[in-house]
């Protein structure tokens, strides 16, 4: 039994940590996960989280019994509110549908469910997918049946938006396509649409009746502010383009492991609404029953309390602002301290926790061959992994492999 199934390839990215674990190299770098480190290289326990942690502690009247199907209630509603916006038309009017989910992943992957399932494809089952994306979204898609296709994003000639190659393709695609759009921070270019762009975006897509699949995994991580990371999805519910957001607190409140997310469906109205309820728990109750309960308690106590919340808002500040003084000090190390040659100003530009170098397959290679600094082929890197101890090594590094 099982002599047929074939051996997989190991995931790229535990590949790379593996490898950086195993090297011995004192001045070694790992630029691969996505994952926040301090300026030590450790990773960091919000104190907020530790705060609400200590709080769900002390409640003694908490027990270990099942949360309902579609999740904590409390959670759910402040989540949807939190990437939705307080006034948002979709809530005042009970059209939107909220699930807990495991992560980002698994909102990913029961919104992906849901369209195999239910939703009117023009043809054959098919999502858009921007080139690149993360790299998961082809695995998640396929896995129910859903064909990936990918559209222009991002113009490597410019290090930049490919604004037109995207809009070509919204305009191409059959009526009632479904695009995955990043809603901020783009993985792993680092590179967002401007508010004048997703503007245009969301033109062709009411034009087209196309659906919106949004992945947010990065709210409060683009700018620092979480009503502005919100606001692609916000001006999406405004204009009426029918669509879904995954939601992730992995990142933004560090909580990696305890599996926090939410998928939030927004529908026409609130009778469409409760029957994708409906189904929603039915799918869900197959899957995983119920989701899990401690992160979402802890997120529950942030988003509900004014106090709490007021401090998270600040550990994002902490988060995010350390990788953008991370992006100027690099910036100012290449162009001003060693002169690399070539243009560097994406690195201020882009968005996020990674930023796309523009090295190549070949000098990515170098960069571990040689330097011992670990980042994907794609000349991705994780600014969350470059600190006051590594930033003028790593600066270094990357200016001799650009020299050849
Ligand atoms: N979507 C994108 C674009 C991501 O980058 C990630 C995290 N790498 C996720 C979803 C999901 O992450 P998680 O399941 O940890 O929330």
């Amino acid at each position: 039994l099982w002599q047929e199934v074939p051996l997989a390839p190991p995931d790229s990215i535990f590949k790379l940590t593996a490898a950086y674990k195993a090297d011995t190299y004192p001045k070694k770098v790992n630029l691969g996960v996505g994952a926040y480190r301090d300026d030590d290289s450790k990773p960091w326990v919000l104190p907020v989280v530790k705060k609400a942690t200590e709080k769900l502690l002390r409640n003694e009247a908490l027990d270990h019994e099942y949360l309902p199907i579609l999740g904590l209630p409390e959670y759910t509603a402040a989540a949807a509110k939190l990437i939705l916006g307080s006034d948002s038309p979709a809530l005042s009017e009970s059209r939107a549908v909220s699930a807990q989910t495991i992560s980002g992943t698994g909102a990913n992957h029961l919104g992906a469910l849901f369209l195999t399932k239910f939703y009117r494809f023009n043809g054959a089952k098919k999502v858009y997918l921007s080139n690149p994306t993360w790299a998961n979204h082809h695995a998640i898609f396929r896995n129910v049946g859903i064909e990936p296709v990918d559209y222009p994003y991002y113009n490597p000639d410019t290090i930049s938006l490919d604004l037109t190659g995207l809009i070509g393709s919204l305009q191409e695609a059959p009526p009632r396509s479904v695009f995955l759009l990043h809603a901020c921070a783009h993985n792993p270019t680092g590179v967002d649409p401007t508010e004048e762009e997703w503007d245009t975006i969301a033109n062709v897509m009411l034009e087209k009746n196309h659906y919106a699949f949004f992945d947010c995994a990065y709210q409060g991580f683009a700018s620092g502010d979480l009503d502005k990371d919100a606001w692609a999805v916000r001006h999406f519910v405004q204009k009426g383009v029918p669509l879904l957001v995954c939601q992730s607190f992995a990142k933004n409140a560090g909580l990696y492991g305890e599996r926090v997310g939410a998928l939030h469906i927004v529908s026409p109205d609130k009778d469409t609404a409760d029957r994708v309820r409906s189904q929603l728990s039915v799918l869900q109750r197959s899957e995983i029953s119920n989701p899990p309960s401690h992160g979402a308690r802890l997120v529950e106590l942030i988003l509900n309390d004014p106090e709490m919340f007021a401090e998270w808002k600040q550990d994002i500040k902490t988060m995010s602002g350390r990788i953008i003084s991370m992006r100027k000090e690099l910036h100012r190390l290449l162009t001003q301290v060693h002169n690399t040659p070539g243009n560097w100003d994406h690195i201020l530009n882009q968005i996020g926790m990674f930023s796309f170098t523009g090295l190549n397959a070949e000098q990515s290679k170098a960069m571990i061959e040689r330097a011992h600094v670990y980042m994907t082929g794609n000349g991705r890197i994780s600014m969350a992994g470059l600190n006051s101890h590594n930033i003028e090594y790593f600066a270094e590094s990357l200016d001799k492999v650009v020299r050849g």
